[in-house]
């Protein structure tokens, strides 16, 4: 048994089963996610026996690390976790704002300056059902769904690694492996217990749920009206062009896709993202740009491009930064806001499922 896989009332539970007295359920919460513990030792506030106890019966670790890898400009880490089953996941974490980064920024003493963030990025299944082409995930197929634990267990490794730099996580967006929205209810199971007030007291709107676009669950997420940050894997402006990247398209149609992202809008009054892998060649031209343009019209949005991550199973090159501001300069021009992203761990493959890839 997993300790992050249970919600509060399950450890009060438990405790009970072992006739402890409740208030060890807040203390078992509070070293959990306010102290990073992994480790019953840790929990020196708790009885011998129950340390002993808690040892026998339950894992504080999910996985171990299998590999990490930092980039060249060490402004990001990318850990890969063996599961027990020996499923690899991976987490990313990227520093953004740093001295380094833009020597107009400076890092305050305590590691909290305001634009200093540390962005995690996670993972919510070993693999992915969905077969996106390009994408190094998709290339390798679906192994499992993760629990709402082992979702919650990376974000708690970055914790405590940042912990100790006096530093901590701003920012988690689930884009590493998996389809966050097939996998829905541990997904919004682990983002309900990190956001506990009582607990790790992450912020709804810190989050960042991104889907290839499944439709049903778009939906349903727009209905249950969390905070949380929304985020479609577009790609392409045409059918035709989007199931010869992404074959779920040909069972939810882009049309459907920004009806149910309407009726999220109109839900939740919250502002959507479109995620855009700029390929050379195949959705990058300032035409491509301006049916995009016409396919948003009226709806709260932007669109987020990032030139392409080359990976084996895939002949597609990511589009060149002159390509990439024309096809931003004809969105804008159309009245879509665009960021082009920074590439980001180049270098170390931090694209979703690369280095998973190469083990
Ligand atoms: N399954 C979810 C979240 C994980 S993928 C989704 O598809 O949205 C996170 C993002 O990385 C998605 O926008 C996905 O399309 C993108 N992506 C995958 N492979 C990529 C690659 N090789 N280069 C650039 N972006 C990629
Ligand atoms: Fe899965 Fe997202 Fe990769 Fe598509 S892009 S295969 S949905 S992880």
């Amino acid at each position: 048994m997993l300790i992050y896989d249970l919600d509060f009332d399950e450890i009060t539970k438990l405790l009970n089963e072992w006739s402890e007295p409740a208030y060890r359920a807040k203390q078992i919460w509070q070293g959990l996610y306010q102290h990073f513990y992994n480790s019953p030792e840790q929990f020196t506030n708790l009885p011998k026996s129950l340390r002993e106890r808690l040892a026998e019966h339950v894992t504080f670790s999910p996985f171990k690390v299998k590999v990490y890898q930092d980039s060249s400009d060490r402004t990001t880490r990318k850990t890969l976790f063996e599961l027990p089953d020996k499923n690899l996941i991976e987490a990313v974490l990227m520093r953004y704002g740093d001295p380094a980064d833009n020597p107009q920024i400076t890092a305050s003493p305590t590691g909290r300056g305001a634009r200093k963030r540390r962005t995690l990025c996670i993972s919510t299944q070993a693999g992915c059902a969905m077969g996106c082409v390009f994408c190094a995930t998709g290339q390798m197929g679906f192994r499992r769904h993760l629990s709402s634990g082992e979702i919650i267990a990376q974000v708690m490794y970055y914790a405590r690694m940042l912990k100790e730099k006096n530093e901590t996580v701003t920012n988690v967006v689930l884009m590493g492996m998996g389809e966050p929205f097939h996998n829905y209810d541990n997904t919004m199971a682990a983002i309900d217990r990190l956001n506990d007030p009582e607990g790790y007291n992450f912020g709804a709107r810190r989050f960042t749920v991104s889907t290839v676009g499944l439709v049903p669950m778009i939906r349903r997420f727009a209905d249950e009206k969390r905070q949380v940050n929304l985020a479609i894997s577009l790609h392409a402006a045409d059918d035709d062009a989007r199931v010869s990247m992404l074959p779920i398209n040909k069972k939810y149609k882009i049309a459907d896709v920004i009806d149910a992202c309407r009726y999220y809008v109109a839900k939740t009054g919250r502002r959507i993202t479109f995620e855009w892998a700029l390929i050379n060649g195949v959705n990058d031209t300032p035409e491509v740009a301006k049916r995009l343009a016409a396919r948003l019209k009226g709806l709260l949005c932007h669109v987020n491009a990032i030139p392409l991550n080359p990976t084996p199973g895939y002949a597609g090159r990511g589009t060149d930064r002159q390509r990439a501001a024309a096809f931003k300069e004809a969105l804008e021009q159309a009245g879509i806001p665009c960021t082009i992203r920074m590439k980001r761990g180049i270098d170390i493959q931090a694209g979703c499922g690369q280095l998973a890839g190469q083990v």
